[in-house]
């Protein structure tokens, strides 16, 4: 899954290259900012998954919150997120708030459970070249910043039918960040720097995606 042909990958990279740059050849200071959706992952009544004196729903907040920051500091972007604070947002507002805000790409930000370790991502199983690349982007980016900390096992690019992919109208993914319930993983989600580089991580690919310098 997570690899691409060189040949393809160069096509794919040319063709949203020419959709990039169209708008900006016809009237340049006026190209419209990347609209970026955010999703920090339960919130509120539901905790998400728990472990190691952890939440999940504010591990994905802050992380979440530290993207913001390092896309709004860094590049020019239009973000909006499915939730800034700790409250309950149920996951078909999710998909319709972005839908309706006509958001161009959607990452959704989760921590993982069940015994396991590392980093994993995940696209719908029919998503399309874009989408395929946004995956190839973020999930490269957080790999190599969250190793800059620690160690993390890639757990690979994977694909499957969760609501907030499939219901969402733009390019859509959804990261798994390490694992709560692991000791090991759980000791760096602890970590303000280790967040940081996760957060990092999403803000260099998304601005990969979109070609921003
Ligand atoms: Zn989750």
């Amino acid at each position: 899954m997570s690899g691409v042909p060189l040949m393809r990958r160069r096509t794919l990279l040319a063709a949203v290259a020419g959709i990039a740059t169209a708008p900006l050849l016809a009237s340049p200071a006026q190209a419209a900012p990347p609209k970026i959706y955010l999703d920090p992952g339960h919130g509120g009544t539901d905790p998400g998954a728990v472990g190691n004196g952890l939440q999940e729903k504010a591990l994905t907040l802050d992380i979440a919150l530290r993207t913001r920051t390092v896309l709004q500091t860094n590049w020019d972007v239009s973000i909006r997120m499915s939730r800034t604070t700790d409250v309950t947002r149920s996951l078909s507002s999710r998909s319709s708030d972005a839908n309706s805000w006509g958001a161009n790409v959607f990452v959704s930000i989760h921590i993982n459970a069940g015994g396991g370790t590392g980093f994993e991502s995940y696209i719908f199983p029919t998503a399309g070249a874009a989408t395929q690349r946004l995956q190839d982007d973020v999930h490269a980016a957080v790999l190599s910043n969250a190793r800059t900390v620690g160690a993390v096992t890639d757990r690979g690019q994977k694909t499957a039918n969760f609501q907030v992919l499939r219901e969402t109208a733009m390019s859509a993914m959804l990261t798994e960040n390490l694992f709560i319930d692991r000791a090991a993983d759980a000791a760096l989600l602890a970590r303000a720097d280790f967040r940081q580089a996760l957060a990092v991580g999403h803000a260099r690919g998304i601005a990969r995606f979109f070609g921003l310098a």
